[in-house]
């Protein structure tokens, strides 16, 4: 088993990529509102962006944020996703490159994690779900499984219907950027918010460790243009919101104790284990 240290430890896992509209990360990039969905585009324009999951030790808490791909997404893309999400954000995976697999490197099995963290439920986070399902707790935000959020194209319910979800205990907290956060082991180590922008349920999360702090945005933010210049992704639950997210991450990467801001699709951020 991985040797823990007094740090904390991040082990970057790339789940293979997917090819996307480039006004996925950035609806800025293309003219037309609906310009993500890939519809009416040339596939030869998509740009391809990693799709990563992200392990955690700390302070003897074991947590596995998001899922990725299945490692199905390898050998039947088209089968597992069905078309229409297949065909907005096309996998590219080689076999051995799913979470059960690399937790495996690191000689944990997913019983072993203290719990996963969905930041939301879209494809290219929650495909692998089924891989990690004898993990002690699966959490999700409340909102994300809401009939209106949930019953759009944009989900496939297949991805957990064997998962039994705990709901983050979000509570009144003046300091997040929507008022509420969850302490989710009650020491302060690892804090979700919640962030309602690029879906209903959304959430960052922080993890906290002597007076540091790494922050996994989830979609909040695909990579350093989105925070430094506020620039909007293409899909988006509420604009207002996603502008809220998007200051709030850049303030949070401006403070002094900021070891490094993780977004799920930042090509910047390299596979591989981080400490601080
Ligand atoms: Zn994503």
């Amino acid at each position: 088993m991985l040797v823990m240290s007094d740090m904390a430890i991040i082990d970057v896992m790339k789940t293979g990529s997917t090819l996307v509209s480039p006004a996925v990360p950035d609806r800025g990039a293309r003219k037309s509102s609906i310009a993500y969905t890939g519809l009416f585009q040339r596939r030869s324009k998509r740009i391809e962006v990693p799709v990563k999951a992200f392990f955690v030790a700390v302070a003897g808490h074991r947590i596995l944020i998001d899922t990725g791909w299945s490692s199905e997404c390898a050998t039947r893309p088209r089968e597992h996703l069905g078309f229409s999400l297949w065909f907005a954000s096309e996998p590219v995976m080689a076999v051995g490159e799913s979470v059960d697999h690399q937790l495996r490197q690191l000689d944990i099995e997913p019983k072993d994690l203290s719990a996963v963290l969905m930041t939301h439920l879209d494809c290219d986070h929650a495909s692998g779900l089924h891989l990690v399902k004898d993990a002690p707790a699966i959490y999700v935000a409340r909102e994300e499984l809401d009939d209106k959020n949930i019953k759009s194209v944009r989900y496939n319910e297949d991805f957990w219907k064997d998962i039994d979800f705990t709901f983050y205990n979000m509570e009144q907290d003046n300091n997040a950027p929507f008022w509420k956060s969850c302490d989710l082991f009650g020491d302060g180590t690892v804090m979700v918010y919640f962030t309602p922008s690029h879906s209903a349920g959304s959430v960052a999360i922080e993890v906290n460790d002597g007076g540091r702090f790494a922050l996994f945005t989830g979609d909040n933010a695909y990579n350093r243009h989105s925070w430094e210049d506020i620039a909007l992704p293409g899909p988006i639950y509420n604009k207002d919101n996603m502008r809220t997210a998007l200051e709030w991450v850049q303030k949070e990467s401006r403070k002094e104790g900021c070891a490094g801001v993780y977004a799920a699709h930042d090509p910047e951020i390299k596979p591989g284990l981080y400490e601080f």
